[in-house]
């Protein structure tokens, strides 16, 4: 019944995040223990926030801003995941974002639920004190509902280490007591963690590098696409270039670069901190944003935002492996194609799960109140990678299915046992 009635909500318009992260929990639960009420109650976010926040601009004037947080599940713990500020932000995509987060949790086995945030705003139209007094806003307007034992917010597009200490700040301000495992992803002065910031990127090198190993592959002499320069690409680009692989192509909003020997990611970057792109790196020849997604190369990263390989332009792609940087990055018409033509998609929540598992090490850090040494955090990142990407693989030998289907079913696997014991489900 569920069933039916979703695939039918999912075939109309597939395309938007909320429909196919739904899309992916019904396909996923087939291929896992739980039963329909396990599915039903993952279909839609536990709670909701919406919230207005009033920011005094730097010209006197005052604007008032859409904030939301969506708690998805709590099943396994409190909800977990960043916050967005984009101007498309949108209830429906935040209540995705946190869906995901429910299930990247649960499969990484991390004592969380999910959840996210965001801001309708464009970060780059606003002055640093502009940025400051959104970001104390959305605690204000949402210092209730957040906390180390409820619901444990970090940076996504758009926000930073920065954001997150003006966060943590203004909730020390809020309740009287400095909680800085409130928040993560924080600057290292403020509980941070060594590492957190490469985290996301290290962690699509692992999964890809088990991914390559899994096709008869090897990372020396691969070469990689990304699309993304941003905090999750130019780190997943760096450590695909520190592997031995050719990193031929990058793009971010503004354009795109190529190189078939090979960009230098080191100059890129320096050329990117002067110039805020991509565009005019003398190591590369311009070409159009959307070509680099259909290029002749072994890896695809796609590390922007949602919906980027769509039923448009799946046909074309020619990558022999697909490992998801962002969240949501593949359309389900799009996922299908990919696997109708035999390209092999690492997916989101197993791809990028390494910024919240490292998110985690800082929270269990700040709790223990012990610190940890970078090469600490980057040997338990490669560990968890690892054994979440095996576990995922052998699933997806034994149901003869896809990475995606696979890792849904053992996360959903994990919640439904969760909620068995607790008492939410038959
Ligand atoms: N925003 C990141 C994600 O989508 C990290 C979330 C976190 O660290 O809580 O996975």
């Amino acid at each position: 019944m569920v069933l039916a009635q979703s695939e039918q909500a999912g075939a109309e318009t597939a395309a938007d995040p909320l429909s196919a992260a739904r899309r992916q929990i019904i396909d996923g639960a087939r291929f896992s223990s739980a039963s329909d009420e396990v599915v039903q109650l993952l279909l839609q976010p536990a709670r909701v926030y919406e919230v207005a926040i009033p920011v005094r601009r730097d010209d006197g004037s005052l604007e008032v801003f859409t904030g939301y947080r969506a708690q998805h599940c709590d099943v396994l713990g409190p909800a977990k995941g960043g916050i967005r500020f984009h101007p498309a932000v949108n209830v429906d995509e935040v209540k995705a974002l946190a869906m995901w987060m429910t299930i990247k949790c649960a499969l990484t086995d991390l004592p969380y639920g999910g959840g996210k945030g965001g801001v309708v705003c464009d970060p780059g139209s606003l002055s640093p004190g502009e940025l400051e007094r959104l970001s104390r806003g959305y605690v204000r307007a949402l210092a209730p509902h957040i906390g180390p034992d409820r619901d444990i917010p970090a940076p996504d597009v758009g926000t930073s280490a920065q954001v997150m200490a003006w966060m943590v700040d203004e909730y020390a301000q809020i309740t009287g007591s400095f909680e800085p495992a409130a928040f993560t992803g924080k600057p290292l002065e403020l509980g941070g963690i060594p590492g957190r910031a490469e985290a996301t990127g290290l962690g699509i090198f692992f999964a890809g590098r088990e991914a390559l190993h899994d096709l008869g592959r090897s990372v020396p002499g691969t070469t990689v696409a990304v699309q993304g320069f941003g905090k999750v690409g130019s780190y997943a680009a760096r450590y695909f270039a520190q592997g031995g692989a050719r990193v031929v192509a990058v793009s971010d909003v503004f354009g795109a670069v190529y190189n078939p020997d090979g960009l230098d990611i080191e100059q890129l970057r320096l050329h990117v901190d002067r110039t805020g792109t991509v565009k005019g790196f003398a190591g590369g020849r311009e070409i159009e944003r959307d070509q680099l997604l259909l290029l002749p190369v072994d890896v695809l990263v796609p590390a922007a935002l949602e919906g980027q390989i769509h039923a448009g332009n799946a046909g074309a792609i020619q990558a022999r492996l697909v490992v998801e940087g962002a969240n949501g990055p593949t359309t389900v018409e799009a996922d299908e194609i990919l696997a109708a033509r035999g390209i092999t998609v690492v997916p989101d929540i197993l791809a990028n799960a390494g910024g919240v598992i490292v998110s985690y090490f800082e929270w269990a850090m700040n709790r223990s109140r012990l610190s940890w040494t970078a090469e600490e955090v980057q040997r338990r990142l490669e560990a968890k990678m690892k054994t979440v990407y095996a576990e995922v693989a052998d699933r997806a030998r034994r149901i003869n299915q896809p990475l995606r289907p696979a890792a849904y079913g053992v996360a959903i696997d994990r919640l439904a046992g969760a909620m068995r014991a607790r008492g939410w489900v038959k």
